[in-house]
């Protein structure tokens, strides 16, 4: 077979680490026949260790040069699956809503993916995916921590978050630059429910535009200066705050005071 010359632009840090592999899968917690999607499959040392556990696998990997190694050790046992992960409809396959994801994710996807994730939560039951570790934290960090933002409030909003583990740059060709981290996803039953979830986001994405700023300034997207001062009289959340200090209650209460203002 040809030898495989490893793209940067896609990510491809290959996992060398038979152990990390088995650790990785162990998290996930399969079940025989679960349904599991794995995004970029590589050369399947992952995939090999999710069939040994006797899952239902889709592998969505970009690139198709991947393909003859993949066919040669897997045959037709693993739906293979030639997209962009970003760039497809998962609606068309998302047929089943008890999916879990395992994956060693390409690092330039991480954030858009987990983005897309979360539009799709009650379809996951569980998400064990490699990450960087500096992203990783963001994602776990509480308030009015540096890496606390609009990652972390958006991944804590829908899922109950762990970090599992840290792995080193030598445990992979060709290695990263920096650590690598797994975190494990799971749904939140006391998932906050809100009326306008759109808005709320909007509410969040504006506090944090600019993390110097108080709330005050940054509100100035959404309402006039004169509904800020009015906001400022009945809101509980003092508007001489910054984003990064107002945990996710504060944030539904302020989102729903702007939310009255605004309409
Ligand atoms: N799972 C393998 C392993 O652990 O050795 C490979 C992991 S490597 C970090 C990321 C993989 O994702 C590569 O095979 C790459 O080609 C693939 N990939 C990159 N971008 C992708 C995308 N947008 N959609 C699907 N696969 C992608």
């Amino acid at each position: 077979m040809k030898k495989f010359k490893h793209k940067k632009s896609l990510g491809q840090h290959f996992l060398k680490d038979k152990n990390i592999v088995r650790k990785i899968a162990d998290l996930a917690e399969i079940k025989e026949n679960e349904v599991i999607w794995e995004i970029g499959p590589g050369k399947g040392i992952l995939t090999e260790e999710l069939l040994n556990q006797k899952s239902d696998l889709t592998c969505f990997e970009i690139d198709n040069t991947l393909f003859p190694f993949l066919f040669e050790k897997f045959g037709t046992s693993i739906n293979l699956i030639n997209e962009d992960i970003l760039k497809i409809n998962w609606k068309n396959y998302l047929k089943d809503n008890q999916i879990k994801i395992v994956a060693n994710l390409p690092y330039q996807i991480t954030s858009p993916f987990l983005f897309r994730v979360t539009e799709h939560a009650a379809n996951f039951s569980r998400v064990v995916v490699m990450i960087q570790k500096e992203v990783a934290e963001r994602i776990n960090a509480g308030v009015g921590t540096k890496d606390y933002g609009k990652l972390s409030l958006k991944m804590q909003f829908y899922f109950n978050v762990e970090y599992g583990f840290t792995v080193k740059p030598h445990l992979f060709f060709p290695p990263p630059k920096v650590d690598s981290a797994v975190i494990i996803l799971t749904p939140r039953k006391d998932k906050p429910v809100l009326e306008d979830e759109r808005f709320f986001w909007r509410v969040v994405e504006v506090a944090f535009q600019n993390r110097r700023k108080m709330l005050r300034r940054n509100l100035r997207v959404i309402l006039s200066k004169e509904k800020i001062e009015e906001l400022g009289s009945i809101c509980n959340i003092e508007l001489t705050r910054r984003g990064e200090t107002l945990t996710e209650k504060d944030f539904i209460e302020l989102y729903e005071e702007v939310r009255k203002l605004q309409s």
